[in-house]
């Protein structure tokens, strides 16, 4: 098996390539996140990820096209579903197109480990994806090692970050005050995991 692994952040993949990797699976990770805003944010998410794939010695493709004028084109007329409609969906795409032009047969996600993404719907998009590009779609109910992940991670050092990626989650973390009349169940659920909020 020949395995390309979007990767969304370096503390997402700590659990999801030791656990690749005990089942004698040695991915590629692949990045390719335009829902990470402001670009300073985006940056020391991609760094911390250079870095720790760097000191685990397992190969990493970076796509540094930051993205946020499309990505905010294409989320801004349906905000409250974003994640499903556009998110999951623009990045799981471009993994499984690259995974086929590149020689690779199977694509997966660190998406999988989080407990507050929407898990069925990134099953059914990456399944989709899959079948559009003649791939298999390695899924993997990764979200029980989510909490030793981030524990491993914090040790780590590596850099945690405070919402989920896009500028409207930031929003809502830091600027919201009408918090209680919003339904963004992401962020709402982001907050509770993150710590240090
Ligand atoms: S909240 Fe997270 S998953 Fe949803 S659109 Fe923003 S970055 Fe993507």
């Amino acid at each position: 098996m020949k395995l390309l692994l979007h990767t969304c952040c370096a503390p997402c993949s700590v659990y999801c390539i030791k656990s690749l990797r005990s089942e004698g699976i040695e991915p590629v990770v692949y990045w390719f996140n335009p829902n990470i805003h402001p670009y300073m944010e985006y940056k020391t998410r991609r760094d911390t990820l250079k870095e720790y794939t760097k000191s685990i010695g397992v190969k990493a493709i970076f796509d540094e096209n930051y993205g946020l004028k499309d990505f905010c084109k294409n989320v801004i007329n349906d905000l409250e579903n974003r994640c499903v409609k556009y998110c999951y969906r623009v990045r799981l795409e471009q993994t499984a197109k690259y995974a086929k032009e590149n020689g690779y047969d199977t694509f997966s996600t660190t998406l999988l480990i989080s407990p507050y993404q929407n898990h069925e719907a990134l099953k059914k998009i990456g399944e989709e994806m899959a079948e559009k590009y003649g791939l298999t779609f390695l899924y993997r109910d990764f979200r029980q090692g989510f909490r030793q992940g981030q524990t491993e991670a914090r040790e780590l050092g590596l850099y945690m970050q405070k919402y989920c990626g896009c500028i409207f989650s930031e929003e809502d973390r830091y600027y919201n005050p009408n918090k209680e009349k919003k339904d963004y169940p992401m962020e709402k659920n982001i907050t509770k995991f993150l710590p240090n909020l």
